[in-house]
């Protein structure tokens, strides 16, 4: 048996009411336990002897209990327990608040040890609701986890509970990472680290330990990721032919493509070219023009006879989307459809039956795009757009609806290489590093609450030269409903008040698509001065004469964030406004808007952002395809991830299964760790 991977209320003294509050932070099994590491630890002196106590402070002492806990009540809701302890040089007086057990535990002349703040006055030591232990062997560390905890769990018992866990079934775990691996990093062996981890002996074993855990954790992931790209690069995909007419769709734009484009589009040519499946991640920062490269591509796969389907995730980006399509494909003979969550089912059900006859070419939607019901006729190329707010397993789910299609997803997380690589490490990466040209700099102020009527002012002098202007909603919660209100709160008071004399619009993700359609059109064309707007308008909305962007409350919002919100304006000829209104005292929150006004770059902004909030937080819930992260930093970590990649890389070069007995444990480990991942990607 594996007692590993048993229940948490395998163990004893877990009841179901425990076991609870450990799903409740993630921990279902004795093996998450084991993992569930330290946000940090406390430093503990060692035993002192009550007359070596000089000021007051965190101390460890161990005492007699010399009289009987006595019960006072304070008031309604406060009783403190107390009694007297003493060791051979002094006596100090322990106090407890609410902790009626108590009485039947600290006996008359019994040992025990304490730990917490103890207070020294004139009336002698006193110490006020001490963590206590009667037995030394739990005590043997100064080094004690502290564990990020649960409502109705506390930091005593979780360490109780991973002690006991350590003591008894440590030795149940395998160890993973090869041994030639290990010495030729110098990593110590999967025992020690986790025992070091949670109660380490010393500083020092505790850094060894930690540096095993990152880099086993960067290593697994990586291999998992260059597992999946192998896999993907085995079937053989759809060989394109170039088509001319490409090139001439490319001379009839409005613009010409900018050198950063033009690269773009030939790596993209090539790998549609070659037998392999294409499996590219195209980066360019916000308005560096994503979508007309996928418009070219699209179009590769039309005239070479396939479909093709662009999936974004919003539905406002998908319309738009469609549009521009309609729009730039004006006399191409190709056949373009959006499909929505609102689509009508009539239409839809045509829709559906001309995707599967192939009497679509080209399809434009949302998520809808990866239901069951969706079927082609010989799908050979899947773009998605703005990637980052769709997991792999969408992603990969997508690329089901043909054979070994050629896949091409956009961003605009601008991400350094390295982390591209472990984050899209399936992939291969294409960069738009230039603007198109005549973009001016967004410039970029911070205000605050009480001068918003300055920037009303400031709104409609642009107005009046003929600009329109967003208003950002601050983002309440994780919630459209909270969000919408706010927005309605603000559309309310400002068209009343200071836009009064101009039209407002108002649009939010509970809106009917028919509304939200009619509300960006409006806008689109002109008509509407100034949009209040939750975060649906983030990504993607290209509306070239907005010129400014006021985001409230900006405090609420994370640099990427912000940095998306910002790309709103910006997007054509005119000279455009971002402005922060920051109302939250946080020396993040102004930390942020100092980033934001210093620069327009997207990569810099992502590298402070990383830095500030750690890479947890900046892809973690976004990515939800690829695990969580526990001990890595992708961005403290870098000197060991780019280790691990060189490694990782040697490895699947030599064995790109993990094969060989060497690497059983390891691929084991992936398989446990990553196999639904993997699964979900692999064709
Ligand atoms: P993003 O990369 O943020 O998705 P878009 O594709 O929406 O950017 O492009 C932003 C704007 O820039 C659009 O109005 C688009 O028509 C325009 N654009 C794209 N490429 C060029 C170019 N080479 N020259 C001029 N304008 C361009
Ligand atoms: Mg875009």
């Amino acid at each position: 048996m594996d007692i590993l991977k048993e229940s948490i209320q395998y163990i004893k003294g877990v009841g179901p009411k425990r076991a609870n509050l450990l799903n409740n932070i993630q921990i279902h099994t004795v093996k998450d336990l084991l993992y569930y590491f330290p946000r940090d630890y406390e430093m503990r002196k060692n035993l002192v002897s009550l007359n070596k106590i000089n000021k007051s402070g965190k101390y460890l002492i161990k005492v007699i209990i010399k009289s009987n806990m006595e019960e006072n009540k304070v008031r309604k809701g406060l009783k403190v327990y107390k009694c007297i302890g003493e060791d051979p040089t002094g006596k100090i007086r322990i106090s407890f608040f609410n902790s009626p057990f108590l009485k039947n535990i600290f006996h008359k002349d019994r040992e025990v040890y304490l730990y917490g703040e103890v207070k020294k006055s004139f009336s002698g030591l006193e110490i006020t609701h001490p963590e206590y232990k009667f037995n030394e062997a739990e005590y043997t560390n100064h080094i004690m986890p502290i564990y990020n905890l649960t409502r109705g769990l506390n930091q005593n018992d979780l360490t109780k509970l991973t002690y006991k866990v350590i003591q008894e079934h440590i030795n149940c775990v395998d160890e993973y990472i090869p041994e030639c691996i290990r010495k030729e990093y110098r990593i110590c062996d999967i025992k020690y680290a986790l025992k070091n981890i949670h109660f380490p002996e010393s500083i020092e074993k505790m850094k060894i330990s930690k540096y095993r855990l990152v880099f086993e954790e960067l290593l697994l992931l990586q291999l998992a990721l260059f597992m999946v790209k192998n896999q993907i690069s085995q079937g053989k995909g759809v060989v394109f032919k170039h088509e001319k007419q490409v090139d001439n769709f490319i001379d009839s734009l409005p613009f010409s493509l900018t050198k950063a484009q033009k690269n773009v589009v030939e790596e993209i040519k090539k790998d549609l070219e070659s037998d392999k499946p294409m499996n590219r991640l195209v980066q360019g920062d916000v308005g560096s023009g994503k979508t007309v490269v996928a418009l070219i591509s699209l179009l590769e796969a039309v005239f070479n006879g396939y479909q093709g389907a662009l999936m974004a995730p919003t539905e406002i980006l998908a319309q738009q989307h469609y549009e521009g399509c309609i729009k730039l494909y004006e006399g191409l003979n190709v056949k373009v459809e959006l499909l929505t969550g609102s689509t009508r089912p009539k239409n839809k059900e045509r829709i559906l039956d001309d995707l599967k006859k192939g009497n679509v070419d080209i399809v434009i939607g949302t998520h809808s795009l990866i239901q069951d019901k969706v079927e082609f006729k010989n799908l050979a190329l899947v773009i998605t757009d703005e990637q980052h707010r769709f997991g792999v397993n969408q992603r990969n789910v997508f690329a089901k609806k043909g054979i070994n299609p050629n896949i091409l997803v956009m961003t605009a997380t601008p991400i350094p290489r390295t982390l591209a690589l472990i984050l899209y490490g399936d992939l291969d990466v294409s960069i738009i590093d230039e603007l198109p040209p005549g973009r001016k700099e967004i410039k970029t102020y911070g205000s605050v609450e009480k001068d918003k009527a300055k920037v009303y002012e400031f709104i409609k002098k642009e107005i009046q030269k003929g600009r329109q202007a967003y208003v950002v909603a601050p983002l309440v919660e994780e919630s459209e409903t909270l969000d919408m209100n706010s927005a309605t709160e603000i559309y309310d008071s400002i068209k009343e008040d200071y836009f009064k004399d101009y039209n407002v619009g108002l649009v939010h993700g509970k809106m009917k698509n028919k509304d939200k359609e009619e509300v960006m059109n409006k806008f689109k064309n002109g008509e509407t001065h100034v949009l209040v707007a939750t975060t649906v308008i983030e990504v993607g909305v290209n509306v070239p004469n907005a010129s400014i962007m006021v985001i409230e409350n900006s405090e609420r919002f994370g640099l990427a964030q912000l940095h998306q919100l910002r790309g709103r304006v910006g997007r054509g000829e005119y000279q455009s406004y971002c402005i922060l209104i920051n109302n939250g005292k946080s020396p993040v929150a102004r930390e942020r808007v100092e980033i934001m006004t210093k620069t327009n770059d997207g990569f810099i902004i992502a590298e402070e952002d990383l830095k500030i909030r750690g890479p947890g937080e900046f892809f973690g819930t976004i990515q939800h395809g690829i695990p969580q992260l526990k001990m890595a930093n992708l961005f403290r970590h870098m000197k060991i991830l780019k280790l691990v990649q060189k490694k990782a890389e040697m490895i699947v070069k030599e064995d790109s299964f993990l094969e060989s007995k060497k690497y059983e444990g390891l691929k084991k480990k992936i398989t446990n760790e990553f196999g639904k991942f993997i699964e979900n990607i692999s064709l």
